[in-house]
């Protein structure tokens, strides 16, 4: 396999005072599977730099396996584990810092204590933006409580990575349907909804310096995009832009957890390669299945470089590191 250096974006770890949040959402996995992922998720050492080195990935950026306190139903509980955590990464990080980045695990319960950790993560810990995992205790981030953190991420400038969590209850056309659960559809479903209700929301047009970051391939929306456009006219919605415009200036989407070319055609055609991002998903996906997709899935080269490394280190600020 020829190697084409690559930052992956969506990679996931664990600790142990956090695996009680991640339980809920990894009650259907298999245990032994569940043992593997388990090791790979706390482990900052060989495991994953082996896999890495395997893929041909230089640079890791870490997240917590969410959804973590964002399900934390007392708010200084959530504060407080949300610094601990961030501290942990960047303790791992300044051990590792050519291979790992971090991105900021943050109390949303708290939209002022979630900008001031935002704040902190990228200004003294040196992370590249923040990952969120869904709703809050059920509060979408379009919510007019929540225009001040958009606001302080914007003057910040770090990207916002919308990662998939469990929806607040089962819609009725997935209950009663385990297959549909999660990562199979319902997740989709659910952070796609949720990207839109920023865009038709207002949120991207009240703070235009916003960058969202969604992965697998965008959650269906670079597939949907003229159908925005188009309904947006018939429903006299109200927008300064047409909806697709949001998507393509202010979303950045990842290849994590789907590595096919129909939705890399896709999305290069609705957003452009200049949007699109290499990611794994690790370890709910294998590094090296990743890898060997886009070494060899057809792109021209300059676009190919572009994916799998260009468009995150401009993104990230992570030129000269
Ligand atoms: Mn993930």
């Amino acid at each position: 396999m020829q190697t084409t250096k690559k930052i992956a974006l969506e990679e996931h770890f664990l600790t142990p005072a956090f695996e009680e949040y991640l339980a809920p959402t990894a009650v259907n996995i298999d245990p032994a599977i569940y043992n593997r992922l388990r090791a790979q998720l706390l482990d900052f050492g060989s495991l994953r730099l082996d896999a890495m080195d395997r893929a041909g990935i230089e640079r890791s950026v870490r997240s917590l396996a969410g959804p973590g306190v964002q399900r934390e139903p007392d708010t200084a509980v959530a504060r407080r584990g949300a610094r601990e955590v961030n501290d942990l990464l960047a303790g791992e990080i300044r051990k590792q810092p050519r291979r790992y980045s971090g991105l900021a695990h943050l109390p949303m319960q708290d939209p002022a204590a979630a900008a001031d950790e935002l704040e902190r993560c990228v200004g003294d810990l040196g992370f590249c933006g923040a990952m969120i995992h869904g709703h809050t205790n059920g509060e979408y981030f379009d919510h007019p409580k929540f225009y001040g953190f958009w606001e302080r991420a914007e003057g910040i400038g770090a990207p916002i990575y919308l990662h998939p969590a469990d929806p607040v209850s089962r819609y009725p056309a997935i209950a009663g349907c385990a297959a549909l659960k999660r990562a199979m559809w319902e997740w989709s479903v659910e952070t796609g909804s949720h990207t839109l209700r920023l865009v038709f929301g207002g949120i991207l047009d009240r703070f235009p310096g916003v960058t969202l970051v969604l992965g697998h391939w965008g959650e269906t929306l670079p597939y949907l995009l003229w159908r925005f456009d188009s309904r947006a006219a018939i429903y006299g919605l109200k927008l300064k832009k047409c909806p697709s415009e949001y998507i393509r200036e202010q979303i950045f989407v990842t290849t994590s957890g789907m590595f096919s070319a129909e939705p890399l055609l896709c999305s290069i055609g609705a957003l452009g390669a200049g949007r699109v991002m290499f990611s794994v998903d690790y370890p709910f996906e294998s590094a090296a299945e990743a890898a060997s997709f886009i070494e060899n899935v057809p792109l021209h080269d300059q676009q190919r470089m572009d994916v799998c490394f260009r468009n995150a280190e401009k993104l990230l600020g992570l030129e000269n590191r």
